[in-house]
């Protein structure tokens, strides 16, 4: 099977030479990567920004007083703009550095949530949820009295809105939800839940990790309150990440960490702090992180996103056909709308079995419960096994996983 074609303007064969761990030889085999949902290989551009700083602008940011600290800030902040482009962030002070959508979630949680939840409000999740935006919730109802409640799902993987209108009220002070599952691809209908939790008075956090790498993420189109997401999973390096939030509600949020750099004037009587976004940003940043990711962004702002994202369907499309054959093969979740993400079980093979056998051919998966707890309570499962696509996989990855599984049938 031919499988590097020409996407819709979409130069495969150049976009896998962009990646030099696509190269790699696993246990005697070509790699095929498709574990791209847990975190996305690195293109030449990201490894190389990163490399250049620490070869030629080491130094902190915001404080010294010489050359190299002015150009490690320039290019510190010039990622910070690149991103607030990429989401169509009205301003770049919205754009907070975190380590990733962990923390992107408990800054939230911490800050916003502990000084706006009390005794009988309600924070809304779906069963989809990434146990990153399950626990800091958690947590802080525990500490505010507040609850957390789940919003049912359908078999297919699709959030339940019927039954989510029929929670919605006035105590209803938050819904947080991912924009895409990680663990079954569900693709969330994110701006039609914004505008019913609106309707009731409650903010919206997005999870975006699993979508910032398939199609453009507009902010303000989507009208939501607050956004997340990794670099590691839109090529950038691990350890950096960005929160998203409404001015207003980000000017109004106490800090989440205290150190150097948030402050405007510490004294034994009291302190005052720094303007946004650096109210949020205590401590020497993660630089190299930085400037990885807006490497990673421009790297991505240069791809052809319509013809990746028709690419992407296709090779779901290919997967689904080929499922079809495989005797014993079950697909776990079924939504409406899906990323390329394939999750699925087969029988007589635990699936960490399988993902051990498959990697003996060279080929990386998830295997387990993707952090979603719940949501496999929900099918019943323990775990599935689990193929995630981008940019640079082929129908050649697909035939490789089939081929794998076929062995073990
Ligand atoms: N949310 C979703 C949907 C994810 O897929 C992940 C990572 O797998 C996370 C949150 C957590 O991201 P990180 O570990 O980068 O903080």
């Amino acid at each position: 099977m031919d499988s590097h074609p020409v996407s819709a303007g979409l130069d495969i064969d150049r976009v896998r030479r962009d990646f030099p761990a696509l190269g790699l030889e696993v246990h005697g085999h070509p790699l095929v990567y498709l574990d791209n949902a847990a975190t996305t290989q690195k293109p030449e551009a990201v490894i190389e920004a990163i490399s250049h700083y620490y070869r030629f602008d080491n130094a902190n940011v915001h404080r010294g007083a010489h050359a190299l600290s002015d150009r490690a800030t320039t290019a510190f902040e010039q990622s910070r703009e690149a991103v607030a482009a990429f989401l169509n962030s009205p301003h770049s002070r919205q754009i907070i550095w975190v380590r990733g959508v962990t923390e992107g979630v408990n800054l939230v949680a911490h800050s916003w949530g502990r000084s706006n939840l009390e005794e009988g409000d309600r924070v809304l999740l779906p069963y989809l949820e990434h146990h990153s935006d399950i626990v800091p919730w958690q947590m802080v109802c525990a500490a505010t009295g507040a609850t957390v409640e789940p919003i049912p799902i359908l078999d297919s993987g699709d959030i339940d809105l019927d039954a989510l209108d029929g929670m919605l009220d006035e105590r209803v002070k938050l819904v947080a939800l991912n924009h895409v599952s990680n663990a079954i691809g569900t693709v969330n209908p994110v701006r039609d839940i914004i505008r019913r939790a609106h309707a009731v008075g409650a903010k919206v956090l997005v999870d975006g990790a699993q979508a910032v790498a398939h199609w453009p993420v507009d902010v303000q189109a989507l009208d939501c309150d607050f956004y997340t997401f990794s670099g590691h999973k839109l090529f950038g390096p691990t350890g950096i990440g960005v929160l998203w939030g409404r001015e207003e509600l980000l000017d109004a949020m106490p800090p989440f960490l205290g150190g150097g750099e948030m402050i405007e004037r510490v004294s034994f009587e009291g302190t005052t702090f720094n303007s946004l976004p650096f109210k949020f940003e205590a401590g020497t940043p993660n630089i190299a992180g930085v400037i990885g990711l807006g490497a990673a962004v421009r790297y991505v702002n240069g791809l052809d996103r319509a013809g990746a994202a028709v690419h992407e369907a296709s090779l779901l499309e290919y997967t689904l056909e080929l499922a079809a054959d495989i005797p014993g093969l079950t697909r776990v979740g079924a939504p409406l709308e899906s990323v390329g993400i394939f999750s699925f079980l087969l029988e007589g093979c635990h699936p960490s079995d399988l993902g051990m056998l498959l990697d003996q051919q060279g080929i990386a998966v998830r295997t387990g419960h993707h952090c979603t707890q719940p949501l496999m309570d929900r099918y019943g499962v323990p775990g599935t096994a689990r193929a995630s696509y981008t940019i640079y996989n082929t129908r050649d990855d697909v035939d490789a996983l089939f081929e794998g599984c076929l062995l073990y049938t």
